[in-house]
């Protein structure tokens, strides 16, 4: 895997060993829910960056169209639009699939709505989506790599997403998260992500 860190999506590798320490005094068990910070591959920085061009129709909403909120996956460079109708739990938990080893679980629904609301109270068009389902498996590998991911990861019961706000201020973007309380929160600003989940009420930052 390219580990060439990208503007959107620095790699944390050299910061991690260094995590602990670096987080803040009032963060509540940060390691529990730490990311993996797996960075982009040349094959997704060029989705990103066709997405992030037009590339991809579904972006374009027509003249009179009512507005179209994208969700962009980074890892798969699928994209979904969000329109009024509901999105099907199917095409949801297909959408925020495990990239790794293509499984999926149903995700819950309510990290779709937290995104909705997001968008629409940034007045975003599009959301990045940089982590949904991750796959017992492929947490475990994660784990052994000496990545900090939760054993028991949000991400590996489909209640977790980590996505931002293209053009959005991720600590603007945060405090509206947090004042949700769907959850948990996580902060990396590093990254340039925000995680939410559906499990507890806690929050925390990373570096
Ligand atoms: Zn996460």
């Amino acid at each position: 895997m390219a580990r060439r860190a990208l503007p959107g999506l620095r790699l944390a590798l050299p910061g991690l060993a260094l995590l602990g320490a670096l987080l803040l005094p009032s963060v509540a068990r940060a390691d529990e829910e730490a990311e993996e910070d797996e960075g982009l591959s040349k094959k997704q920085e060029w989705l990103r960056d066709k997405a992030d061009r037009g590339g991809i129709r579904a972006h374009r909403p027509a003249r009179g169209a009512e507005p179209v909120v994208s969700l962009h996956n980074l890892w798969t460079g699928e994209v979904l639009p969000l329109r009024r109708a509901p999105v099907q739990p199917e095409r949801w938990s297909l959408f925020l699939r495990c990239h790794h080893t293509n499984q999926r679980i149903e995700m819950d629904g309510r990290l779709l709505d937290l995104l909705r609301r997001a968008a629409a109270r940034f007045h975003a068009s599009v959301v990045h989506i940089i982590s949904g389902f991750r796959a017992p498996k492929y947490n475990l590998m994660l784990r052994k790599k000496g990545r900090q991911v939760a054993r028991d990861s949000q991400h590996t019961h489909g209640h977790a997403i980590d996505f931002r706000l293209p053009g959005v201020q991720l600590a603007a973007l945060r405090r509206f998260v947090l004042a949700q309380r769907l959850g948990g929160v996580g902060y990396y600003p590093r990254s340039e992500f925000v995680h939410a989940d559906t499990g507890p009420v806690r929050s925390w930052v990373a570096e």
